[in-house]
């Protein structure tokens, strides 16, 4: 294995306590399929890489902590909102029944549909389109992760959203947002904050 990935995951063990599947869903996907061939060196670095449009793949460890709340089950259908590259949506699709991802930038859309295609992924349907009011069409949801800063959780996603699932976003204003761990309990959100991140901003109806 690529050493910087051994590295990150050595450290992962000692700092976190991230489900083993998760880290061998981590060892399986190449992020190096995921970039741009001019950051490929740095594929393992524990950063964040710019990819097309001004947007960013995220970095590897808020990759592992949004994926791991997400408590993924192998029956889970997912949607992620902000497609990216693909990666995240890679990673969750061995961990779980179907992925659908929303992209609004129609050529990252292309890009991750592309990038999934290396990676041989089938369960994970990209759509292009704005995710902020979520993909009524494949839902309910178990599980929903939103990769965007956003205003507030859309109430489109809590509908979309099974009792007692769960919806991972990071919530805040342009410069930092709190992670937010929400469970639907009798169609209400429950929430846990997780930490403090910093994302690009969710555009589309419900975003800033
Ligand atoms: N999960 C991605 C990281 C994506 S960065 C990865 O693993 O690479 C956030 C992405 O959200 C950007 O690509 C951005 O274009 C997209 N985005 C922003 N607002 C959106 C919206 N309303 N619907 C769908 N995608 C959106």
């Amino acid at each position: 294995m690529h050493p910087a990935k051994e590295d990150l995951i050595k450290r992962w063990k000692e700092e976190y306590s991230f489900n083993e599947n998760l880290i061998s869903a981590f060892g399986f996907v190449k992020r190096e399929n995921f970039i741009l061939p001019e950051h490929l060196a740095e594929a393992y670095g524990d950063h964040p890489l710019p990819i097309l449009s001004g947007q960013t793949i995220s970095q590897p460890t808020t990759v592992m902590i949004m994926i791991d709340a997400l408590d993924l089950k192998p029956t889970d259908n997912v949607l992620e909102i902000g497609a990216g590259s693909g990666y995240g949506a890679a990673i969750i699709s061995r961990l779980a029944k179907k992925v659908t991802s929303i992209e609004i930038i129609p050529k990252l859309a292309a890009f991750a549909e592309s990038n999934l295609k290396k990676e041989k992924i089938r369960n994970v349907e990209i759509i292009a389109g704005d995710g902020s009011i979520g993909f009524k069409k494949n839902s309910p949801y178990d599980k929903i992760i939103i990769t965007a800063a956003c205003p507030k959780i859309p109430e489109e996603l809590i509908d979309q959203l099974n009792e007692g699932g769960i919806i991972v976003a990071p919530v805040g204003d342009l410069f930092t947002q709190v992670m937010i761990k929400a469970t639907k309990k009798y169609g209400k959100l429950e929430e846990k904050k997780i930490g403090y991140f910093r994302f690009v901003p969710l555009k589309g109806k419900k975003g800033y």
